[in-house]
């Protein structure tokens, strides 16, 4: 894990001042960084039963379809208002710089479906606990979060549901 860390560039005053920005690309274009992100986040949930993998736009998607791809799931996309097709269910949610939307298409997941919804950075929780209400009207069988990278200080975890297993490979 140091190795990855070492790859991950702290970006300070971004996107405004005051954030600390923990910048994944870094990482990402590292082969050997890439690929222990990948393992070791799949290794977490090789026996968990996941069927479906929602990652959350856009930083998401990157960790969320390796993490599909690993564990034989479905992938999802956790989008932007309007750039989904088909019929959407949406939240309205605050994050740790603005305010924003988050939608699924509502046939994207069903009662019989073990769901893992994926970020690549936990912060205040807003948009994780956006994206977990949504997976939760759906009506799943069990749902696990994940996360990269988790901003202790932020105390995002205190935002999601107590009875949910949290996880994150990096903790700052
Ligand atoms: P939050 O809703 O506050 O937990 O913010 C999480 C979302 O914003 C994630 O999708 C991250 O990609 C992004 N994000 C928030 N804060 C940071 C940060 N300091 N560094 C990198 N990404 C961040």
């Amino acid at each position: 894990m140091e190795y990855v860390k070492s790859h991950i560039r702290e970006v300070k005053d971004f996107p405004t001042p005051g954030i600390l920005f923990y910048d994944l690309t870094t990482a990402f274009k590292d082969p050997r960084a890439l690929h222990i992100i990948g393992w070791d986040l799949s290794q977490l949930y090789r026996d968990k039963g996941i069927t479906k993998v929602v990652g959350i736009e856009s930083r998401g998607f990157i960790g969320g379809s390796i993490l599909a791809f690993e564990l034989g799931a479905g992938f999802i996309p956790a989008r932007k208002p309007g750039k989904l097709p088909a019929d959407v269910i949406r939240k309205d949610y605050g994050k740790e710089y603005g305010k924003d939307i988050i939608e699924i298409h509502r046939d994207a997941i069903t009662p019989d479906d073990v769901v893992l919804i994926h970020d690549d950075v936990l912060a205040t929780g807003g948009t994780m606990k956006a994206a977990y209400e949504l997976v939760k009207s759906l009506n799943p069988k069990k749902i696990y979060i994940n996360f990269i990278i988790e901003l202790s200080a932020l105390e995002g975890r205190k935002v999601l549901p107590d009875d949910v297993d949290i996880t994150s490979l990096l903790k700052y």
